[in-house]
């Protein structure tokens, strides 16, 4: 038999069986015992979550003529062949993949005739928000005049995409995200049912990566599974997740809040060589400095959430960081990330980022430890529980965490906008504004007398030159490249303009590279940085302004044996090689 992955196998069959969706599932089958069934139903919530499974449960509840307390029996020929997929009248559509008017219209066509075998006919629409405008106002038209049995069960990741005329004809239901200790119980519970022995450390670690999706985590499990002989190990569930352990976690960050960028980016570069993937490092640092503030303001929330392994580092580096460190650390790991997503050297971030965050911890580690915690922008914060009250609505506590949870979350993105808003105060190189933040005054120069022998004498000597800084600067000059070089100077591009950024305002790392250069070819070349992306624009402004100075140079009998020749296609080839001269004709 082929293998059945592990969340279609314990896909839940009964409300009951679903989990973290109490109130929901509690809702629903009120309606089925009551008979107070909607039209339509909007499922709304992240991914993983049950909101499909819910809706097939629910088509099965409302057809099954065993229905018990609004849970269906599972046993009838109606619930296995809803629960097979194979009744005609429940009809799931996946938008994403059919976003066209026509299956809609398909839908109003057919939406009319009843029945056939079942009570009521189900549509389920999964993905929703992908639906063309001609498709939602065809299914709008749907939803105005609903025919009698047919129910509409809309499923969604993404509610702010749907329109508003839709979702005022619909009922709405908020699927959450799944805590952490509820899809670990899930787990504990699948694994003893296996009888496949497990490191409850290792599914602690799967539950958190799954991030409030129940699919996900028995996808990770599976995986975990598939790498151990019926076991799950805490190695494989780090390998399978890409976690990095806690300790080396909380090594990192107490390495950059004591500001030893040194030591934290030698503990990166080790994270990186392990395999790790930069992005879900990235992920981790966020919880775990979101961890760290939340600790501060309710520490209960944080052991309910951890699942009880509070370490003592942990405490400890909780207790003598300020809030407003904390907060800066997660702007600029949020910021990061942003930026990480568009690019394919996500390594070079993380070192930058390493470098930042050595700043922040720099900058604040004289800061006196907080004593008052700032009040939470939550109006509901004064209700929260006190951190001495033992409390044991379980429940609460949780939806507690999901307030202060949103409420950081908000926070993190609130100030990065603001920080876009108030630009000026640090001048970011755009592509409308190439050449104001560079230094024609240094190129040009440099440009006028270049030649292709320096520059290919400064590309071989540009490795062993990086190696020779410290390994902060090395970071920052780790992607540059030398385009243009003369005996007056060298002109150096950056692939990423923050990091050009970085480097013009870095005098020290000026002074290394030309103290290198002046061992290496034994003159200290003065050195000038250019944004990439400006490069070939800086490149033919100089070419066309100098044009006449090229044309006349080339008169001269200096180079008799190539008069046909365009001469400043001639220059640049001379300058910048054949290999990246490109002509275009206009
Ligand atoms: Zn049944």
């Amino acid at each position: 038999m082929a293998y059945q992955a592990l969340y279609r196998v314990w896909r839940p069959q009964r409300f009951d069986d679903m989990i973290g969706q109490e109130v929901i599932t509690r809702t629903l089958k009120n309606a089925i015992t009551t008979n107070q069934i909607s039209h339509a139903y909007l499922f709304a919530g992240p991914r993983g979550t049950g909101k499909t499974s819910a809706a097939k449960i629910f088509a099965k509840a409302i057809n099954c003529h065993h229905q018990q307390d609004g849970e269906p029996c599972n046993e009838c020929d109606t619930c296995k062949a809803i629960t097979d997929g194979t009744l005609n009248d429940v009809i799931e559509i996946d938008a994403a993949s059919n976003n066209g008017v026509e299956e809609i219209r398909d839908i109003r066509d057919k939406v009319k005739y009843a029945p056939t075998v079942a009570d009521y006919k189900v549509y389920i629409i999964d993905e929703v928000h992908m639906l063309s405008t001609g498709a939602f106002n065809a299914l709008l038209k749907t939803l105005e005049e609903p025919p009698a049995n047919v129910i509409f069960i809309l499923a969604t990741t993404e509610p702010h995409k749907i329109p508003a005329t839709i979702i005022s004809r619909t009922q709405r239901f908020d699927f959450k995200r799944i805590a952490a200790n509820d899809s670990y119980q899930r787990m504990i519970y699948i694994l003893d049912q296996k009888k496949v022995t497990y490191d409850e450390q290792a599914i602690k670690v799967i539950a958190k990566a799954a991030e409030g999706g129940m699919r996900d985590a028995l996808s990770i499990l599976d995986q975990a599974l598939s790498f151990g002989d019926n076991e799950i190990t805490l190695d494989n569930a780090l390998l399978v997740t890409g976690s990095v352990t806690h300790e080396l976690l909380a090594t990192y960050v107490q390495q950059v809040l004591s500001g030893d960028t040194k030591a934290a980016l030698a503990t990166l570069q080790s994270v990186l060589e392990a395999g790790k993937d930069a992005e879900r490092f990235t992920e981790d640092v966020i919880s775990y400095a979101r961890d760290l503030l939340l600790y501060q303001q309710a520490p209960q929330l944080v052991e309910g959430a951890e699942m009880g392994s509070v370490s003592d580092d942990f405490q400890a580096l909780a207790k003598k960081t300020p809030a407003q460190t904390m907060y800066a650390m997660i702007n600029e790991l949020n910021a990061i990330q942003q930026q990480m997503r568009f690019t394919t050297h996500p390594d070079v971030y993380l070192e930058i980022l390493t470098i930042k965050l050595a700043e922040i911890g720099r900058q604040n580690g004289a800061a006196p430890v907080a004593t008052a915690v700032p009040a939470t922008p939550n109006a509901e914060a004064p209700s929260a529980p006190q951190p001495a009250a033992e409390s044991s609505d379980v429940t609460e506590l949780q939806h507690e965490i999901d307030q202060l949870r949103s409420a950081v979350k908000h926070l993190e993105q609130a100030p990065s906008t603001a920080k876009a808003a108030a630009a000026p105060a640090k001048p970011r190189v755009t592509k409308s504004a190439p050449a104001k933040e560079v230094n024609l005054a240094k190129i040009y120069p440099v440009l006028g007398s270049a030649t292709r022998e320096k520059l290919n004498q400064l590309q071989e000597v540009w490795p062993d030159l990086l190696n020779s800084l410290s390994i902060t600067q090395r970071a920052v000059m780790k992607v540059s490249q030398p385009v243009a070089a003369a005996n007056s100077g060298v002109i150096v591009a950056f692939d990423y303009s923050f990091l050009y950024q970085r480097a013009t305002t870095d005098h020290e790392l000026t002074d290394a590279l030309e103290n290198g250069l002046d061992r290496m070819i034994g003159t200290a070349l003065p050195v000038v940085f250019v944004p990439k992306e400006d490069w070939p624009t800086i490149r033919k402004n100089y070419l066309t302004a100098h044009k006449a100075e090229l044309q006349a140079n080339s008169d001269t009998p200096a180079e008799p044996e190539k008069p046909a020749e365009n001469p400043v296609v001639t220059k640049a080839e001379e300058l910048f090689g054949k290999d990246i001269v490109n002509v275009k004709a206009d």
